[in-house]
């Protein structure tokens, strides 16, 4: 693999380094400094990117997202081009590597994608395995899921699933209040696998309890869920409490307003994770769309439920949500960067690896202008 040299570059990776420059070499970070110390590390081969102040990120990580580009993660057991091209979509807006959703579903349906998921892995190094957002959801408060298929939690299901899986499976969501949930986390955690609380009508002492069993993820925060209030905090107040939680938030706008979107960022520091929740209608035009088994009609890039109007996945891209933390939202640059890569690293395990642009790590990076386009992307260094 070819070795690459980026100069001049604003590195932004917790804390910005004007004038940096970064080596990658066998997709991983080999070397960084300042300055023009760079020629003194550069061989005659490399490809040498003169960034010109502009801003370098570690690549983005989606811990949550469902499609782009008219394609649905779903379809990947009858159709696997459908991965590689909603992938391809959301690498073009900075997304460097992705935890594929898939929504609720039968599951014998669940675990034959997951093993389709598993195949597409071994060849495509953006992919980071599977989350199950579903079947075992809260009726009231499940958004775009079909009610039909929502069921609770038993060991024989979480058995398939996890066998399935075999080590693919990052994240299952759960409604922690139902019947099972309890033994659901313990086997998952057991496993490897991130318990999400979601999709739920818990309270903040359900929501605790769940949390202190090991649930370490808060599936779209206020979203799915009751909110917050002041004599009935909820579970996005039970997982700021809980100092081993992420909270993931869909930053478009639309999902969560912007100054709650900063409440949160206040409330967890280090701990929120911007994710997209973007269905197929994410960098597709507007129109008609299935999200699973349920018609969605998407709007000026809203996606609502056909049926009853409630809000349905999102068509953001990271890079997006990025300017919407920074502009609307009024957050630091380095904070917004950071709950795109090392907050989801770190929540996944790999923290190690991923999220930041130290020697030793994936050459995963992102160059954005100056507006926060991405104007090039690396994953291990290509
Ligand atoms: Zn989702």
């Amino acid at each position: 693999m070819g070795s690459t040299v980026i100069h001049s570059a604003e590195l932004v990776d917790g804390v910005r380094t004007p004038d940096s420059w970064i080596r990658f070499e066998n997709g991983r970070v080999a070397a960084r400094g300042t300055g023009g110390s760079w020629r003194d590390q550069a061989c005659a081969t490399d490809e040498v990117v003169d960034a010109g102040g502009r801003i370098l990120t570690p690549g983005f990580i989606d811990l949550h997202g469902h499609g782009a580009g008219t394609r649905a993660f779903d379809e990947a057991a009858d159709d696997p081009s459908a991965i590689a091209e909603a992938l391809a979509v959301h690498r073009a807006h900075g997304t460097t590597r992705a935890v594929l959703s898939l929504v609720t579903a039968p599951v014998d349906a669940l675990a034959e994608r997951l093993r389709a998921i598993r195949v597409a892995a071994a060849d495509e190094p953006m992919i980071l395995g599977a989350h199950l957002e579903g079947p075992f959801l809260d009726h009231d408060f499940r958004g775009a899921h079909d009610p039909a298929l929502l069921r609770s939690a038993d060991a024989a299901a979480i058995d398939a699933l996890l066998e399935a899986g075999d080590g693919m499976l990052r994240q299952v969501t759960i409604a922690p209040e139902h019947e099972g949930a309890g033994e659901a986390i313990d086997a998952l955690v057991a496993a490897g696998v991130r318990a999400a609380v979601g999709h739920t009508s818990a309270d903040f002492d359900t929501a605790l309890r769940a949390f202190d069993r090991g649930a370490s993820i808060l599936t779209h925060a206020f979203n799915g869920m009751r909110g917050i209030h002041h004599r009935a905090p909820g579970p996005v107040t039970a997982a700021m409490r809980s100092p081993h939680v992420t909270l993931e938030v869909i930053n478009d706008g639309v999902h969560v307003h912007p100054d709650v979107v900063a409440l949160a960022f206040h409330g967890a520091p280090g701990r929120v994770a911007m994710i997209t929740d973007a269905m197929a209608a994410a960098g597709a035009p507007d129109g008609a769309y299935l999200l699973g088994s349920l018609a969605v009609e998407v709007i000026d890039g809203v996606a609502r439920l056909t049926e009853s109007g409630t809000i349905a996945g999102s068509t953001l891209t990271l890079d997006a949500a990025l300017r919407q933390a920074v502009g609307a939202c009024g957050l630091p640059l380095e904070t917004a960067v950071s709950a795109l890569t090392r907050v989801p690293a770190a929540v996944l395990g790999l923290g190690a690896e991923l999220g930041r642009l130290d020697p030793g790590y994936a050459a995963d990076a992102v160059l954005l202008d100056a507006d926060l386009a991405v104007a090039r992307s690396w994953i291990a260094g290509a």
